[in-house]
């Protein structure tokens, strides 16, 4: 385990007894590895947003600090300024801030378009009580008209003030390194910090892939297929292939990763124990 990289690993809300016990586990786990926060994630519209509180007060009242995400689409400002303040009550002082995925249908999308709206919401109402994370896309985001207007984009939320950015995940190294030139080339200075999502389950990563563009390579997908239902076999490969991305990511001068957990710690504690 290389000691001098920070840590941070975000969960999913649980919707059962028995989810929520097993997040207990994996956080015990997981704070083995001295993690610099833990974040909750928010599902589409607030559909979450009960789950999401209790999650993060919890992990909280642990002791550790917690980041809820918050999404803003279909959201009224009453609405965000309602979870501002509850969070504000609780001394909570970091938030993932995001648009959300657009819903489907003729559902409002609420008072915020995008995600640089809700940051200047958030400014203009608690000024800096919050360090506020927001999303950056590698490999850009699919509904980005071109990958300079998604650049021209993700400067918005810098510039409305966000402190620090949090990437999609990535299996390319590349994407991540040019992305953060081209950021320097625009006078973004602030970190951004790689996403890593670890190799579990073909099917599902598959899935997550086609919806957030973040991109399988030809390679990765062909040898993850051929293990079909061996998914012993999957994950250790998966292990290596993750252990590779973030060790090539350390060996660039990364100081900070971010988990996509999905609630589970013990592929990312081997991942963790093999970096050096
Ligand atoms: C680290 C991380 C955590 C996430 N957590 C959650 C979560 O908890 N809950 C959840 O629902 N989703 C989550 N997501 C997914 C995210 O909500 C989706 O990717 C969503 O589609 C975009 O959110 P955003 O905040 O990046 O949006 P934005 O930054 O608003 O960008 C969305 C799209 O609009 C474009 N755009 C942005 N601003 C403008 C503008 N002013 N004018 C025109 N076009 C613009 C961008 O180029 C982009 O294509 C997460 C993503 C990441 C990377």
């Amino acid at each position: 385990m290389n000691k001098n990289i920070s840590y941070s690993f975000e969960f999913f809300p649980p919707k059962t007894a028995e989810g929520i016990t097993n997040l207990r586990q994996t956080r015990v786990a997981l704070a083995k590895l001295n993690p610099e926060f833990f974040s909750v994630t928010f599902g589409a519209g607030g559909s979450t947003r009960d789950r999401t509180m209790d999650t993060v007060f919890e992990i909280q009242a642990e002791g550790y600090v917690a980041a809820p995400h918050i999404s803003c689409i279909s959201s009224s400002k009453e609405e965000i300024k309602a979870l501002l303040s509850a969070y504000q009550a609780k001394g909570i002082k970091r938030l993932v801030t995001l648009r959300g995925d657009v819903p489907s249908g003729e559902v409002s999308v609420g008072d915020f378009k995008y995600a640089n709206e809700l940051v200047s919401f958030i400014r203009q109402e608690t000024g800096d009580w919050f360090h506020l994370e927001v999303a950056a896309y590698p490999e850009f985001h699919p509904e980005a008209s071109s990958a300079s207007q998604d650049l021209i984009n993700f400067k918005r939320k810098i510039e409305a003030g966000a402190d620090s950015a949090i990437t999609q995940y990535f299996y390319n190294t590349d994407a991540y390194f040019r992305f953060v030139d081209a950021c320097l080339e625009q006078g973004i200075q602030v970190p951004i910090v790689p996403g890593v999502m670890p190799i579990y389950n073909f099917t599902q990563l598959a899935r997550f892939s086609s919806v957030c563009g973040a991109e399988i390579p030809r390679w990765l997908r062909l040898r993850l297929e051929a293990y079909g239902d061996d998914m012993t076999s999957l994950r250790a490969f998966g292990v290596d292939v993750v252990t590779d991305l973030c060790q090539k990511l350390i060996d660039s001068g990364v100081k900070n990763m971010h988990f996509y957990t999905l609630n589970q710690a013990g592929t990312i504690s081997k991942i963790v124990s093999n970096l050096a």
